[in-house]
């Protein structure tokens, strides 16, 4: 019988915490532990870091897990590289769900660049209207371009104020809409988004509307990671966890 352990935190590991309860099978959902009020969920959850690849081979063993799912955000690359470790040392079957990066198509003024501190990098220049689209964890890095009128967008209001001299905060939580999102940058007269290569329908938003408004986005690519089976869909989850039980895993 199947147990199974989803790393979460994207709308993708929701969606199969869904479809795996309604066909009653056995799950549990683990979240990090970022965002203080985590979506309801129909399987049970965990919360918090295992402990690096030792931690989660442990857990993996400890819980009799069968299949490991690393459903996590494509730019959460310890914890994927930490499930490609601990699967292969537990002995447990591991894919990871995942979206496909976005990609430009006409109309779209996008700049690549490689990571955090290229995007830094980019913005060096006259004072402008920025939003910062990537979550507070990267925040702090764009201080060192303090001369920028910034937006920032949080799922949690934080505890300590943003480490940017010039910013504007709102609290909300995706997915977003094109048409809020394109009065959102309008309301603040943005002139440029920094965002990450999430991939995706529930972020995609912002970057539909700086098409429409005619704005630069500065799009950070994702990080490399060790390979990895991946696939695209909670269907092609299924797919390979009933391959496994053909062959008797
Ligand atoms: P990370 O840098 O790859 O992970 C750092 C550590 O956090 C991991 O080593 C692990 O601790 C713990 N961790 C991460 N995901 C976990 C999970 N699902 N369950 C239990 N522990 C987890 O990850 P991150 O970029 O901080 O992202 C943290 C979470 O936020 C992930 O669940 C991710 O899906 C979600 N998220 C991230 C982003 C993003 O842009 N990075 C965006 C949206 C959502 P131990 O080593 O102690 O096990």
């Amino acid at each position: 019988m199947c147990n199974i352990l989803i790393l979460g935190g994207t709308t993708e590991a929701s969606a199969l915490a869904s479809a795996l309860a309604k066909r009653g099978v056995r799950a549990t959902l683990s979240y990090a532990g970022r965002v203080a009020n985590p979506k309801p969920q129909p399987v049970p959850t965990r919360i918090g870091g295992f402990g690096g690849v030792q931690g989660l081979d442990r857990y993996l063993r400890a819980h009799a897990v069968t299949h490991l799912i690393d459903a996590t955000h494509p730019f959460a690359a310890r914890m994927s590289a930490n499930a490609i470790a601990a699967g292969r040392a537990a002995g447990v079957p591991t894919i990871a769900l995942t979206r496909p990066a976005w990609a430009p198509v006409a109309g779209d003024n996008w700049r690549l660049v490689a990571d955090i501190e290229a995007a830094v990098a980019a913005l060096t220049g006259p004072a402008q209207r920025v939003m910062l689209a990537l979550g507070r964890m990267h925040v702090a890095a764009f201080a060192a371009q303090s001369q920028h009128q910034y937006l920032l967008r949080f799922v949690d209001a934080p505890t300590t104020a943003p480490m940017l001299p010039h910013h504007t905060l709102v609290i909300d939580r995706g997915p977003f809409g094109v048409e809020d999102d394109v009065r959102l940058l309008q309301h603040h007269a943005i002139q440029t988004i920094v965002c990450k290569n999430a991939g995706g329908i529930g972020a995609q938003a912002k970057l539909v509307a700086a098409r429409r408004l005619g704005l630069p986005v500065i799009l950070i690519d994702r990080p490399a990671l060790p390979p990895r089976d991946e696939v695209h869909g909670v269907d092609a989850v299924f797919r390979w966890l009933n391959h496994d039980a053909d062959r008797g895993v």
